[in-house]
C-alpha cells in the first residue's frame, strides 16, 4: 500500500502583500492543491499554516512567489515545516493587525483581464459597466481618504453595496472578496454628460460623447486621478483648438491608444517598451513616432517622439473600443496649473476648454496625473512618477529615520521616510502658485496619516524663495536642514541604487541654488549621503534679466556669443545675429556690466539653450526645457565628429569652458553645415567633455563609480553616449530607474542626506 505522507509548513511573507487580492490568491491556491490551514494578515505581512499531502504543499509552497498578484513585492519568504496537526479545511482567519498599525498602500491599477472580459460580456451583470473592478484592480490611492484601507474611508463609502456586491465582497474563494471598491450598475457610481453650461445632457454618456467626439468636440472627462481634456488625436482642427484654449503652445499632448497594435501603427515600440505600456501601472511611455503616423502634427509639435498610453479605466476602454482608435488625453488644465480633480472646480477651470463634461459620481480624493517613462537599457526610465506607482515606497539599503523632505520647485515632489521605506509623493506639479502649493500642503498631510509617519526633521533646498523651503520654515519643534540642490539629486541617485559611500557626482541640469550665490547645474561633484566638494563645474557665465534668460534663449546665446568671440561678435555673420535686437542686447549688455538682474551660473541646461539658439531652433521658450529638447530632436545621430573644449586642470574646482565649442558651432554655420549635424557633434562634445572630466576626477580621488542626475540626463542620446563613454573607460556608471532624474527626484536624495546629517 502507497503512503500518504502528510506535511506541515508555517509560511510567513514580508513586503508588499496587503490589500492586493494576496489572500484570496492563497486561498485559491490551497483549494487548488487540497491544502488544509489557514492564512491571515498581521503587521508584519501575510502568515500562512498550511498542511497537504507531501507533493501537493511543495507546489503550493512554490506556486506563492511564482503566481502572486501583481501588484505583490514580496521582500521575504519563510518556510518552516511542523508537525501536521490533521486540518480537514482552508480559511481565512480575522486580522490579526492592531490598530494604528502601518501597512503599505497600493497605487491605482490598471483594470484586469478578467474583469475586461466581463465588461464586454452580454450576460455579465457588470457588461459595459464603467466602474468594474476587483481585487487586482481598480482604483486604490486615489480614493483611500484615510486607514486603514477599507471601503469605509475611501471615497466609495456613499455607494451601499447591493445583495450581489455584498455576496462577493464576503466570500473568500470569490476574486472581489474585500474588492473595497467593489460596484456594479446597481449600486455603484455612474456617469453624467454636461455640456460648457452644466445642463445635463440626454442618452446614454458613453454613446453621446462618442458621437460627441466625433464630431469634433472637446470632452473634459473624469478619470481615476483627475480630469482628461479628451479629442480626436487624428483631427488636426480640434486638435489645434484644444492647443490654444490650453495656451500650452508647443507641449506636446499625450495620446491613448485602444491597444498595443494602434500603437505599432503611430510608433515604434520594442519589446520592453511594450511591457511598460501594457504593465499595470500604465504610464505614458515616450516612443519614437513613425513618419506616416495619422496622429494630427499638433499632438506634438517640433517633436519626433509621441507619447503613449493604454486605456486604464473600464470607461477608457469603452471609450476606446469601438469607435476611437486613439484619442487625445491630455491633463485637464490650462497652461502649468495643476490637473483638475474635483467636479466644482473642473467645472470653472475647463469651461473655456472643454465643450462637454463627463462626470462621474465617485469622488478623487487625491489628484493625481498620469506617470511618464521611457525605456533606457531595457529597464523603465521614469521622468514623471505618479498614478501606477505612487504611494509605492523607494526601498533602502539602509533604515531611516522619520524625515520630511520638502523637494524643489519645478515638478515638485516631497518625501517622508520611515524603516527602510521612502514615501515619494505624487507629481505635485510647479510650486509656483497657490493651488500647487494647497496641494503640496495637502498631500503631506495625508501621507503622514496614511503611513503614520511624525516627522522628526524636515529637509529642504537651499533657495530661500522656494515656497517649499517657506513651507519648511514654517514648520515649528524640530530640527531643518537645508541641502544642496546638485547633492540631492545624485544622492537621490545613490539610493534608488543601493550604494554607498563616496561617488562621482553628475549633476546637470537648469537651475539649483548654488552656496556662493551663483546659480549651479553644470556640476561635477565628489559626495558621500553626508557631505560633497565640487570638483569641477562649466565656467560661469552671466544670465542677463535673471528667469528672462531662461525663457528666451537668444540671450544665452549673445552671452556665449560673446565669450567666444568677444568684440567681434556683432559683425558674426550667422542667421541668429540677424535676429537679435541689438538695442536690446545693448541694454543687457549694460545689465551685465553694472550687475544689475544678473545672476551668473554654471547651468548646462543654459549652454543648450544658447547652442538652440545660435543655430536658429528656438529663441524663445513656452515650457521648462524647451530648446534642449527641440536641439535633442533635430539632432543626427549619424555624427561621429566632435569640437574641442577646454577643462582647466589646475584650478580648484575645475573649469569647463566651452568657447572652443561655440566657436565650433559658429565655424560650422559658416561653412553651411545642416543644424542636425552640428546637434549630433554638439551632443558628442558635451558626452566626451563629462568623460574627460569624471576621467580627471579619478585620477586624483581614485573613484570610479558614476552616477548621473539632472534633468539634462532626460535627453536619452546624451544620457546613451555618456553611459557608453564612462564604461569603455572603466567606470560603474548609475543613474534613475525608479525616481526621475529631473527635479521630480530630489526630495528623495534630500530624506536620505538629511537622515545622515542629523542623525547620524
Ligand atoms: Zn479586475
Ligand atoms: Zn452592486
Amino acid at each position: 500500500m502507497l503512503k500518504i505522507v502528510v506535511k506541515r509548513a508555517e509560511i510567513r511573507i514580508t513586503g508588499i502583500v496587503q490589500g492586493i487580492g494576496f489572500r484570496p490568491f492563497i486561498y485559491n491556491l490551497a483549494k487548488t492543491y487540497s491544502v488544509c490551514g489557514w492564512v491571515l494578515n498581521n503587521e508584519n505581512g501575510v502568515f500562512i499554516d498550511a498542511e497537504s499531502e507531501d507533493g501537493n504543499l511543495d507546489r503550493f509552497v512554490t506556486d506563492i512567489p511564482a503566481l502572486a498578484p501583481p501588484l505583490a513585492r514580496i521582500e521575504s519568504f519563510d518556510v518552516r515545516y511542523l508537525e501536521p496537526v490533521g486540518r480537514a479545511t482552508f480559511e481565512i482567519r480575522k486580522s490579526e493587525e492592531a490598530e494604528n498599525k502601518f501597512v503599505l498602500i497600493s497605487p491605482d491599477v490598471a483594470t484586469c483581464d478578467q474583469c475586461l472580459s466581463e465588461l464586454s460580456s452580454p450576460q455579465d451583470v457588470r457588461y459595459r459597466y464603467p466602474f468594474i473592478n476587483c481585487t487586482l484592480c481598480g482604483p486604490r490611492f486615489t480614493i483611500i481618504k484615510d486607514i486603514p484601507y477599507d471601503r469605509q474611508k475611501t471615497t466609495m463609502a456613499p455607494f451601499v453595496m447591493c445583495r450581489l456586491c455584498r455576496k462577493e465582497y464576503e466570500d473568500p474563494a470569490d476574486r472581489r472578496f474585500h474588492a473595497q471598491p467593489n460596484a456594479c450598475p446597481v449600486c455603484g457610481p455612474s456617469l453624467l454628460l454636461e455640456d460648457e453650461e452644466g445642463s445635463p445632457v440626454s442618452g446614454d454618456p458613453i454613446e453621446t460623447t462618442l458621437t460627441l467626439l466625433r464630431k469634433g468636440s472637446i470632452v473634459a472627462i473624469k478619470g481615476l486621478g483627475g480630469f482628461h481634456l479628451a479629442c480626436d488625436a487624428r483631427n488636426q482642427d480640434v486638435v489645434s483648438a484644444l492647443r490654444s484654449r490650453k495656451f500650452r503652445e508647443d507641449k506636446p499632448f499625450a495620446v491613448m491608444c485602444r491597444d498595443i497594435e494602434e500603437v505599432k501603427e503611430h510608433c515604434e515600440v520594442d519589446g520592453e517598451e511594450e511591457r511598460l505600456l501594457t504593465s499595470v501601472e500604465r504610464p505614458i511611455v515616450i516612443l519614437r513616432r513613425k513618419r506616416d503616423s495619422g496622429i494630427a502634427p499638433s499632438v506634438a509639435p517640433y517633436q519626433n517622439t509621441l507619447g503613449m498610453m493604454l486605456p486604464y479605466t473600464p470607461l477608457h476602454h469603452l471609450l476606446l473600443n469601438d469607435s476611437f482608435r486613439a484619442l487625445v488625453m491630455t491633463s485637464g488644465n490650462v497652461s502649468d496649473e495643476p490637473i483638475a480633480y474635483r467636479d466644482g472646480e473642473a467645472r470653472n477651470r475647463l469651461k473655456k476648454i472643454a465643450d462637454y463634461f463627463l462626470y462621474h459620481n465617485r469622488e478623487i480624493h487625491t489628484r493625481c496625473d498620469d506617470s511618464v517613462t521611457r525605456i533606457f537599457e531595457g529597464r523603465p526610465y521614469i521622468l514623471r512618477r505618479s498614478r501606477g506607482y505612487v504611494p509605492f515606497p523607494v526601498k533602502l539599503s539602509f533604515p531611516i529615520e522619520k524625515i520630511l523632505a520638502c523637494g524643489g520647485e519645478l515638478k515638485s515632489t516631497f518625501c517622508l521616510t520611515r524603516d527602510a521605506y521612502a514615501f515619494v509623493s505624487h507629481h505635485i506639479g510647479d510650486l509656483e502658485n497657490l493651488e500647487t502649493l494647497t496641494s503640496f500642503e495637502e498631500g503631506i498631510k495625508h501621507f503622514k496619516r496614511l503611513f503614520f509617519i511624525e516627522p522628526r526633521a524636515v529637509a529642504h533646498d537651499l533657495h530661500p524663495d522656494y515656497l517649499s523651503t517657506q513651507y519648511a520654515f514654517s514648520i515649528e519643534g524640530i530640527p531643518k536642514v537645508g541641502i544642496q540642490h546638485h547633492h540631492a539629486h545624485i544622492a537621490s541617485g545613490m539610493a534608488e541604487n543601493g550604494i554607498e559611500g563616496e561617488v562621482i557626482g553628475v549633476a546637470l541640469d537648469g537651475t539649483g541654488f548654488g552656496p556662493d550665490g551663483t546659480v549651479w547645474g553644470g556640476e561635477f561633484i565628489k559626495a558621500n549621503f553626508k557631505e560633497f566638494d565640487r570638483m569641477a563645474h562649466l565656467k560661469k557665465v552671466p544670465m542677463p534679466g535673471g528667469s528672462k534668460a531662461i525663457q528666451e534663449p537668444w540671450r544665452m546665446g549673445m552671452v556665449y556669443l560673446t565669450e567666444a568671440f568677444g568684440e567681434e561678435t556683432d559683425s558674426l555673420t550667422i542667421d541668429f545675429m540677424k535676429r537679435v535686437d541689438m538695442q536690446e542686447w545693448n541694454i543687457l549688455k549694460r545689465m551685465i556690466e553694472k550687475k544689475i538682474n544678473t545672476p551668473w551660473t554654471s547651468s548646462m541646461g543654459r549652454l543648450f539653450d544658447a547652442v538652440s539658439s545660435i543655430l536658429s531652433i528656438r529663441d524663445e521658450v513656452h515650457y521648462e526645457g524647451q530648446a534642449a529638447i527641440e536641439l535633442e530632436m533635430i539632432l543626427d545621430h549619424g555624427v561621429r565628429e566632435e569640437y574641442s573644449f577646454q577643462i582647466r586642470k589646475n584650478e580648484r574646482p575645475m573649469g569647463i569652458d566651452p568657447s572652443e565649442i561655440i566657436r565650433g558651432v559658429v565655424g560650422d554655420l559658416r561653412n553651411g553645415v545642416n543644424p542636425s549635424r552640428i546637434s549630433g557633434k554638439f551632443h558628442r562634445t558635451i558626452a566626451r567633455l563629462i568623460v574627460e572630466t569624471c576621467e580627471e576626477i579619478r585620477r586624483e580621488e581614485q573613484l570610479n563609480r558614476v552616477v548621473l542626475s539632472g534633468g539634462v540626463f532626460q535627453n536619452i542620446f546624451l544620457l546613451s553616449l555618456v553611459t557608453k563613454g564612462l564604461r569603455e573607460s572603466g567606470f560603474e556608471t548609475y543613474t534613475h530607474h525608479l525616481v526621475p532624474a529631473n527635479d521630480g527626484g530630489i526630495s528623495l536624495g534630500q530624506a536620505v542626506i538629511g537622515h545622515m546629517k542629523l542623525f547620524q
